[in-house]
């Protein structure tokens, strides 16, 4: 059985895709220090593939503690590298606590890579990397500009970091994935966006006011230059863009590519009022919001040209909007029932 090493695997996106890789045959080692995310995450995991994956709370950061991981579990074939802060507003607030998690910890996992002769990487990617693209939708060409937040800067500098460290290495391959944005749960409700304090992201702030955890949704901006005014992204399901992981690992098996870039998104722009409508439409569920000022750092629109990852990867968002929208609210009822 081929193994794989998910770092950050109790997170989010993390715990869905380890499901796509059990459910494809993989053996799957965890490495997660817990700081954003629960343990609980690995029951719901054994509840939907009926495996619960090898575990390590630990530090990505902390060589010595990784150390161990890459040690006991040499023979694995990728490490899928999640594990790293992700608030935007936070990382403006702390920057040097972004620049010590996400990019030493990423040196961490290379230099593991290297010393104990793992050849694949994936590495999760943002496109916070392109900002305000000029030109819509984004293709992996399309220019990468500095990030408006530290956060975003840490992915920039890792993907420059990748890039490096190939260039001296003649075994090791990688893939960046620079996702749009995840949203919705997996359709069991077993697992699913769990934020730890106020939602930085849109649909878990409106599954939680749908839910009576918050009193109403600001919607930030209605005039901005799109067809109603509201900011627009490029909402992709977490179990489509889990599956990428998967289908990536594969290709680095049997490319001779040592490095590659993907977009993972729909290729289609959803705008917040858009989302708003999906989610009253799917769920029958009035939604409490107000237009307010816009959130500094927010781009106006947008969305990804996929054409590369559906090409070269076989990969291509499957899911509808409003199937994706109303996971999220399933999963939202079923955590707030525990
Ligand atoms: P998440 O916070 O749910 O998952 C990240 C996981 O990493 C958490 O379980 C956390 O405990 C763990 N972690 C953080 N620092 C760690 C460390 N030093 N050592 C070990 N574990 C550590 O976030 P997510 O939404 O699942 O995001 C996963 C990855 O995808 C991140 O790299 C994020 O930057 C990237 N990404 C996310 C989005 C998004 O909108 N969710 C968009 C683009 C890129």
């Amino acid at each position: 059985m081929q193994k794989v090493i998910v770092t950050g695997g109790t997170g989010y996106i993390g715990s869905h895709t380890v499901v796509e890789f059990q459910n494809e045959g993989f053996e799957v080692v965890v490495v997660d220090n817990l700081s954003n995310s629960n343990i609980e995450v690995l029951d719901g995991i054994e509840r939907i593939t009926g495996k619960k994956p090898v575990f390590y709370k630990v530090d990505v950061a902390n060589s010595a503690e990784l150390e161990k991981v890459f040690a006991e579990h040499s023979d694995s074939i990728a490490v899928i590298h999640f594990a790293a802060y992700k608030a935007v507003g936070d990382s403006v607030k702390n920057p040097l606590k972004y620049y010590h998690n996400n990019v030493e910890g990423l040196i961490n996992v290379l230099s593991k890579m290297i010393k104990y002769a793992i050849p694949n990487l994936v590495f999760s990617s943002s496109c916070t990397v392109y900002g305000q693209p000029e030109v819509l939708p984004v293709t992996e060409q399309s220019p990468v500009v500095k990030p408006e937040s530290p956060y975003g800067n840490t992915k920039k500098i890792n993907e420059e970091i990748i890039v490096d460290t190939l260039a001296s290495t003649d075994f090791l391959k990688a893939i960046s994935l620079r996702y749009f944005n995840p949203i919705g749960a997996h359709p069991s409700s077993e697992i699913g966006e769990l934020p730890i304090g106020v939602p930085d992201n849109l649909l878990p702030y409106i599954t939680q006011t749908a839910i009576g955890l918050r009193d109403e949704l600001s919607v930030f901006g209605n005039d901005y230059n799109t067809p109603d005014g509201t900011a627009i992204r490029d909402y992709i399901y977490v179990c489509d863009l889990a599956k990428a992981h998967v289908v990536a690992v594969k290709r680095l098996l049997k490319s001779k590519e040592q490095y590659e870039i993907f977009n993972i998104g729909t290729g289609k722009g959803s705008s917040v009022l858009e989302i708003i409508q999906a989610f009253e439409r799917s769920t029958g569920v009035k939604l409490n919001y107000k237009i307010v000022a816009r959130r500094p750092g927010d781009v106006e629109k947008v969305w990804a040209d996929t054409s590369k990852a559906n090409k070269v990867l076989g990969w291509k968002a499957e899911s509808s909007l409003d199937q994706t929208v109303k996971s999220a609210w399933e999963w939202e009822r079923k955590v707030r029932e525990r």
